[in-house]
């Protein structure tokens, strides 16, 4: 086993979610140090205090609480607790050229793995230890791909420099915007960001994805009034309903002729009991666009279907944007290099669509907007689920090709 297969097992075997990935972050964080990367990391490069996608207190506890008893040292518990959960390393090459940085993202998602006995990671024994969450997207194997870059960079045989993001929290777009915030893309030429599968088979690398488009999630929650159902219905004020009504609402909005869009309200939780009229609930919807302009009036027409189903049944509403991407596209110059750095090592498929969203847009917009250029990028893997589904699998034949991949394009340095 290659060394990046037995790090994606070992990361497979304990999932994170978002903002509290610390034993993963941990291990990131020590490896590069013993690399002789310079890193900085936990807060220092993140201020996750108040961000509205942070889960609640005792989620960020529990977390801390296992990753302690599950051997991380104290000190870095203490650093990537809170949410803080990013790492930034800078390594200087051997002759002069660009700043390239490269994202590596590191959650997890809220999904039971499958135990049937076809599950590789079940009967192979590397199936996730933590109840209730997996690495379904591959961000395991995005981890394990850049620290074996890390150790494969550390002769400083490359031009320029590097910097590698390793981000929190791309589940629910979450993790990236305060990156930026925190100067994470401060005079960084090219920004690179990859992803494992997508439809990609193995064999097949795809310097430029397509379809990268823009989202917004968002939280809603609607406070009415208790009431007998049966004494007092006209009393209360139905929270239920107005959820209710909101979510069928949402997805009646129109499509756009001319744009992809997509609206999905994901979770929908109200009410206590079957005699009460429901005080409370809460749901989750996201809105994608692939342009900007779309993004925009599709956000709008869904903010204002929210509320006004919250004033037909004269609850209060709160809605919150959780997190975001824009849409991105990958520069020609950043296509190229990756083009001629794949020769030998797998088929290039030009352009393949991810028909996704990732928050490394933001990350690209940041480098683009201040002149420098930015790419994102498939790595073909095999698996027999899809991405988000308890079955999906990374084939880690193609991790070493990832890591070849990059270097070559590192060392190439031209961008
Ligand atoms: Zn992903």
């Amino acid at each position: 086993m290659t060394d990046a297969a037995a790090v994606r097992r070992d990361l497979h075997a304990h999932p994170e979610l978002g903002f509290t990935e610390i034993r993963t972050a941990a291990r990131v964080d020590t490896a590069l140090r013993s690399l002789g990367w310079t890193v900085r990391s936990g807060s220092e490069v993140f201020d996750a205090t108040g961000l509205p996608g942070l889960p609640e207190a005792s989620v960020l506890e529990h977390s801390a609480g296992r990753a302690l008893a599950e051997g991380v040292p104290e000190e870095l518990v203490a650093r990537f607790s809170g949410g803080h959960t990013a790492v930034v390393a800078d390594l200087h090459g051997n002759r002069p050229g660009r700043k390239v940085a490269l994202r590596f993202d590191m959650d997890a998602l809220p999904i039971t793995e499958t135990s049937a006995d076809d599950h590789r990671p079940h009967r192979q024994g590397f199936a996730s230890g933590h109840p209730g969450v997996m690495h379904t997207c591959g961000h395991d194997g995005h981890v394990a791909i850049g620290l074996a870059l890390a150790a494969a960079l550390s002769t400083r045989d490359f031009p320029g420099s590097v910097r590698l993001l390793f981000q929190p929290a791309e589940e629910g777009v979450r993790g990236a915007q305060p990156m930026v915030a925190a100067g994470a893309c401060a005079d960084v030429d090219v920004l690179l960001a990859i992803h494992l599968a997508f439809g990609l088979p193995s064999g097949l690398l795809a310097p430029a994805a397509t379809e990268l488009i823009a989202t917004s999630k968002y939280l809603v929650r609607f406070t009415g009034r208790e009431a007998h159902a049966a004494k007092a219905p006209e009393q209360g004020r139905n929270a239920l309903l107005a959820a209710a009504t909101a979510t069928l609402n949402l997805h009646a909005l129109p499509r756009f002729a001319g744009a992809v869009t997509r609206v999905n309200v994901g979770r929908l939780q109200a009410g206590v009991a079957a005699n009460v009229i429901a005080g409370a609930a809460e749901l989750a919807y996201e809105t994608r666009a692939d342009t900007a302009e779309v993004a925009g009036e599709l956000a709008r027409r869904a903010e204002l279907v929210v509320r006004a189903a919250a004033e037909m049944h004269e609850v209060e509403v709160e809605l919150i944007r959780t997190g975001y991407a824009t849409a991105a596209t990958t520069d020609p110059a950043v296509a190229a290099a990756l083009t001629s750095a794949a020769g030998g090592l797998a088929e290039v498929y030009a352009t393949h669509p991810l028909g996704a969203s990732d928050d490394a847009s933001l990350l690209m917009r940041a480098v683009q907007e201040s002149g420098g250029v930015a790419g994102y990028a498939i790595v073909g893997s095999d698996s027999p689920g899809p991405p988000h589904s308890p079955r999906f699998d990374v084939d880690e034949e193609v991790l070493p090709v990832a890591v070849s991949w990059l270097e070559r394009a590192v060392q190439g340095g031209q961008w």
